[in-house]
């Protein structure tokens, strides 16, 4: 995705009469398609600038962003943004016992899922990888906002929550400019907030083997988010190695789901708790669900695709 040109659209829907124009855009950031849909005209560029200000903060593919710094560095001072997310990110590590874990960014690294040239590594480089994989290895000064690195070479990937955290970011700003209607949606990562004309917003959940819309939900002030193995991977041996790793192992996760679908009240939520539930499997989701207010409002297991 980061090779495509940048490229912006502005629809305009115009339905009868003016109180029932939405207006919608879509531009491609961080690494995806995001589409701001609202009937304030006003929301489309304040949810884009917002956006934008966040992918500059957590990009690992920008050279000047505070997470590259960080990765670059093994200790940073860094904003409050960026802070709130490794936080966050820690407590999600804490309440999945380490299967939500953002330093696999040098597993990703040694299986060539940064650079898309992908490989399957020999067992030992993935044991010495593995020692850069750990977010108890990363110290958090809260007063000082510093983040620190215990061992040079951990890499930290916020590819399971920048998405949902940057929609959540715009949505503040939205509702900040008493901006009462809009989705946002990040690449699968959406927000509805309030509703499209008197009516919650209605998102529909693809199927990922066949082109059908499995389900339509209705969300009002409610985030939704997808997680699964069939858009990012390679195949080696009639294998799936995907994008989503076992911090454990250090290898791709051997899911029996291909898909998982996550309705919670904020993104940055749903968007952590469909990778972590991805990882985990749903079978130990029930008091993790119940601690975040979340629900999985959809799962496609790798079976449904032999009998489909
Ligand atoms: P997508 O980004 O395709 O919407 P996800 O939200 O599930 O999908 O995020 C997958 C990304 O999360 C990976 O590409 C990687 O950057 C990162 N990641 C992979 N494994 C883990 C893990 N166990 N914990 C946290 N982040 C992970
Ligand atoms: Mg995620």
């Amino acid at each position: 995705m980061k090779n495509f040109k940048f490229f912006t659209i502005l629809f305009l829907f115009l339905m009868g009469c003016s109180q029932r124009s939405l207006y919608s855009q879509t531009q491609i950031l961080m690494g995806t398609y995001v589409e701001v849909i609202s009937d304030n005209k006003e929301a489309i560029d304040l949810a884009f600038s917002e956006i934008k200000r966040i992918e500059s903060l957590l990009s690992k593919y920008n050279p000047q962003s505070e997470i590259s710094l960080l990765n670059k560095q093994a200790k940073a001072k860094v904003s409050p943004e960026t802070f709130f997310i490794i936080k966050k990110a820690k407590e999600f590590y804490e309440a999945t016992q380490g299967a939500f874990d953002i330093t696999v960014g040098a597993l990703l690294k040694v299986w060539g899922f940064d650079t898309h040239n992908y490989r399957k590594p020999m067992q030992e480089e993935i044991t010495e990888t593995l020692k850069l994989v750990g977010l108890d290895k990363v110290l958090l000064d809260e007063e000082n906002r510093i983040v620190e690195f215990k061992k040079i070479g951990m890499i930290i990937d916020l590819g399971a929550i920048a998405k949902g955290y940057a929609v959540d970011c715009a949505i503040k700003r939205l509702k900040e400019k008493k901006i009462r209607n809009a989705l946002i949606n990040a690449g699968g990562d959406i927000y509805c907030l309030g509703e499209k004309f008197n009516r919650p917003w209605q998102v529909g959940i693809k199927d990922p083997y066949k082109k059908i819309i499995r389900k339509v939900i209705k969300l009002k002030d409610k985030a939704v988010a997808t997680s699964g193995d069939y858009e990012n991977y390679f195949l080696e041996d009639n294998k799936i190695y995907s994008h989503i790793f076992n911090p454990k192992t250090g290898f791709p996760v051997d899911s029996k789901i291909s898909s998982i679908t996550i309705v919670a009240d904020d993104c940055l939520t749903a968007d952590a708790l469909a990778t972590a539930l991805f990882v985990l499997g749903i079978e130990k989701s029930e008091s993790l669900l119940k601690r975040y207010n979340a629900r999985i409002e959809d799962v496609v297991f790798k079976e449904d695709k032999k009998n489909g």
